[in-house]
């Protein structure tokens, strides 16, 4: 072990030398832990991965993959990337990992151009439906550059109609099948999707950006054996930095790298490479598992509290992190229920539901996720209080100076990076 000092994030210094900004993130620390963080693709990563974001190694130049560079100095940074690469493929029992996506969306870009041609059609969830960006949307390179073919939800259950998914690629027959949403609360059946994909010989693609976290952590199926590929953030409920991250099949392995370098990026984040590998590493304790098991816990703890106040989850439930909330007993729209809520220091969005009678902006519903409550130790009696909390506020805009009272009461007896 080196006994030099860490040269890391120093308060003192930032605060003399630009007061503003410093305020600003000390305002930012005091608005995570004066309130109910419940947006669903957010959580509050270690202060470990914190000291990995904030150190010397953003300053490292490395273009290209360990051991390859183009440039010198890079023996240390290469061990770091090295071995978050290990730690990836050992978790997630994956042939190839990437840990160099700037983002999700940057993950994403890379997978379009690993697999395929501007033009290609590609068969993905449609937005309306719990899609993301980049599967398809008109102002999105995705829907501007290839040809995307939406699925949607069974109307009745909610749940993803696989008869249409296959009927759609029988049809079109895509070069790639995207499975992956950021507002569908249920499991993906991935053999499902494998089978279809194997019918037109299609890729098969996973976005699981939302849900890899639960993957980690052993609380729900794993996409890796069935994927061709798999996409994903590294900062939803796996609680790592602000990343992406690509797993892959042996084959697909020299097509990722290049798609990632030099393709649609240039130098890799390492410290953000460096901080994957630790949240990779908090990921793979029996803690993690635990923490990950209990996030769907409280989700559906939750979510029944919800339902018995009328806000009704769609698809009846869920298996995930997440709820999506119809409120259309309530007569209240999702806009006016995101802007209530904030008055009452409850943070969540408004989100369109499948088949919404209201246009994306206003939508009818709520989505609200359970990984930052539960990372503060909140269990599912403290879920019941937020989903009575959530209803009052989204029902009565005159409670939301009352509601924030009880929200300031609930949070302080569970601190969001508590003081030493
Ligand atoms: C969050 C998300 C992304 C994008 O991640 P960014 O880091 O915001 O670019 C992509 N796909 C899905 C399904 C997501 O939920």
């Amino acid at each position: 072990m080196s006994n030099e000092i860490f040269w890391g994030p120093d308060w003192s210094e930032l605060a003399e030398m630009d007061p503003e900004i410093s305020q600003i993130i000390l305002g930012e620390l005091a608005r995570l832990r004066g309130g109910l963080q419940l947006i669903a693709s957010e959580n509050f990563t270690s202060p470990a991965v914190l000291a990995a974001l904030g150190s010397t190694l953003s300053n490292k130049y490395a273009e290209g993959y360990p051991n390859r560079r183009y440039y010198g100095g890079c023996a240390v940074v290469d061990e770091a990337e090295i071995i978050g690469i290990e730690r990836a493929k050992k978790l997630f029992g994956a042939d190839h990992a990437n840990l160099q996506p700037h983002s999700g969306a940057s993950a994403n870009i890379a997978i379009y151009g690993a697999f395929c041609k501007p033009g290609d059609t590609v068969l993905a969830m449609s937005l309306a439906q719990g899609g993301h960006l980049t599967h398809g949307s008109p102002v999105n390179f995705s829907g501007m550059w290839f040809n995307t073919i939406g699925y949607n939800v069974d109307p009745d259950t909610e749940l993803i109609d696989f008869n249409s998914v296959r009927d759609l690629a029988l049809k079109h027959k895509p070069k790639m099948i995207v499975a992956g949403a950021t507002a569908y609360p249920r499991l993906i059946d991935f053999k499902k999707f494998r089978e279809i994909a194997d019918e037109v010989g299609a890729i098969l693609w996973v976005d699981a950006a939302h849900f890899i976290g639960l993957v980690a952590g052993k609380a729900i199926p794993s996409p890796v054996e069935y994927a061709d590929v798999v996409s994903f953030t590294t900062h939803k409920v796996l609680r790592g930095p602000r990343g992406g991250m690509i797993l892959s099949k042996a084959e697909h392995a020299k097509a990722v790298d290049k798609a990632i370098f030099p393709m649609m990026q240039g130098g890799p984040l390492m410290h953000a490479v460096a901080a994957k590998a630790v949240s990779l590493k908090e990921a793979s304790t029996v803690e993690f598992q635990n923490y990950a098991k209990q996030v769907v816990l409280n989700a559906q703890a939750l979510s029944a509290g919800l339902e018995k106040e009328d806000l009704r989850p769609v698809s009846g439930g869920t298996d995930t992190h997440l709820v999506l909330l119809d409120l259309a007993k309530t007569g209240v729209t999702g806009k006016a229920a995101e802007g209530q809520c904030d008055e009452a220091k409850i943070t969540l969005n408004k989100n369109p539901i499948p088949n919404d009678p209201l246009p994306p902006m206003t939508a009818s519903g709520i989505r609200v996720g359970t990984a930052a409550v539960t990372t503060q130790g909140m269990k599912e009696p403290q879920m019941q209080e937020i989903a009575k909390l959530i209803a009052t506020a989204v029902k009565d805009p005159n409670s939301t100076e009352v509601v924030a009272k009880e929200v300031a009461e609930l949070v302080a007896k569970f601190p969001a990076y508590p003081r030493p």
